[in-house]
């Protein structure tokens, strides 16, 4: 068999297998894409992302993380499983990626499975590392190396018939491939994902600065949010996709068939906050989150979410379950952030918990209270105004 033969029927198992795209390129260092993210990294817009720094001198060099690797497949799903509906009251909303199952236990036994039918195909075995999104590589650059898209404004990989809607996986091979035709076309530039950005998070260059993004915060940040940001969150509980949904590549996306990533196979496409903040432990929540991708904001994480949510919305019936956590929860960033948004939706009657809270044993719960207590008497809302966007300096 000729390589192009090769390479010809692995895309067509591939394709059988179910990924909506497959490209090929080989272990060549991404040298310009690297220069950007040194240069992202050095910005200190990584936040506090540690892996991306700890990985930086691997992630251009796919040989770096895989000496043998000789050729790289890389492999997308669609994941657009449809539009929000009105969101009911007192739910917050879920990006679109985590309405279903996780796809890290979801794609990798496809990915196994391809390398068994290479295996087959060859007639004998295969060395192979396989990754899907948590490798230390830097996956959308290789995407479009491979011709599987071009990348957006907002970073996001754009593939021709799935926009952006669309979760990526390499498989590194020992195996000489034919490479695809790199894409060389950038966005259509309209600059939607930046208008729309609510905290101006994609900056003029195409770099997206994760201290103001609120996906980053909402999901991998599990400490403070800084205040000027939390109203910024509005309704996203975990997520947020935006950036995405404004995208005119993204518009008329066909319906993943995978039916994991349907909302109805997972969470869904909001929560009720009065469920989420009423989760008591770690091992309640895991239990309840288990096979998603919201296990990853950890209790403390999507509870801090949900009370600032709920002050987003002005949704006080939460009011009882907010009082409790500030006074009891043994975790301060969710007393803390309970203390907040119960001064924004109750500022009057939640004065005495303030005044408790400056004894708190934590620091960051006492500032909060202070800082509440302050603008009390300053006369100022908690809340910021609508729609203040962000500047890049304030977090
Ligand atoms: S995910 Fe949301 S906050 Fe982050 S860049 Fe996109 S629109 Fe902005």
């Amino acid at each position: 068999m000729t390589r192009e033969q090769l390479t010809g029927q692995i895309k067509a198992r591939a394709r059988a297998l179910g990924f909506h795209g497959v490209g090929v390129t080989d272990a060549r260092p991404l040298q310009e894409d690297e220069a950007r993210y040194h240069r992202w990294l050095r910005q200190r817009w990584a936040a506090d992302l540690r892996y991306m720094q700890t990985s930086a001198p691997v992630r251009a060099h796919p040989m770096r993380v895989w000496p043998e690797a000789r050729t790289i497949l890389v492999l997308a799903v669609n994941y657009y499983s449809g539009d929000f509906d009105p969101l009911p009251p007192g739910h917050g909303r879920i990006a679109r990626y985590a309405w279903g199952r996780d796809y890290h236990d979801i794609i990798p036994p496809r990915l196994r499975q391809l390398v068994a039918e290479m295996e087959r195909l060859l007639g004998h075995s295969v060395r192979a590392r396989w990754f899907t999104d948590a490798g230390p590589l830097l996956e959308r650059a290789l995407a479009r190396r491979a011709g599987l898209g071009r990348i957006g404004w907002n970073a996001c990989l754009i593939t021709e018939t799935f926009g952006s809607w669309v979760f990526l996986s390499e498989i590194l091979l020992d195996v000489e491939l034919v490479p695809d035709q790199e894409e060389t076309r950038t966005c259509l530039s309209v600059f939607a994902c930046r208008r729309c950005c609510p905290t101006g998070a994609i900056a003029s260059d195409g770099l997206v600065d994760a201290r103001l993004c609120l996906s980053y915060h909402t999901i991998e940040n599990r400490g403070v949010i800084p205040q000027p940001l939390r109203p910024q969150l509005g309704d996203w509980l975990f997520g947020c996709d935006i950036c995405q949904a404004v995208c005119p590549h993204n518009a008329r996306v066909p319906l993943t068939d995978w039916p994991e990533f349907h909302p109805e196979a997972g969470v869904g496409k909001t929560l009720a906050l009065a469920d989420v903040l009423a989760i008591a432990s770690e091992e309640e929540f895991r239990a309840r989150f288990r096979g998603t991708a919201l296990r990853r904001a950890k209790r403390r994480g999507l509870l801090r979410n949900a009370a600032i949510v709920a002050a987003n919305t002005g949704y006080d019936d939460v009011i009882p379950q907010l009082r409790c956590l500030a006074r009891e929860d043994p975790d301060e960033i969710v007393r803390g952030h309970a203390l907040w948004a119960l001064h924004v939706l109750d500022p009057v009657r939640s004065r005495p918990l303030l005044e408790r809270a400056r004894r708190d044993p934590h620091p960051f719960v006492r500032q909060e209270a202070e800082l509440a207590l302050e603008r009390e008497s300053a006369g100022e809302a908690t809340a910021a105004p609508a729609d203040p966007r962000i500047t890049r300096d304030a977090p």
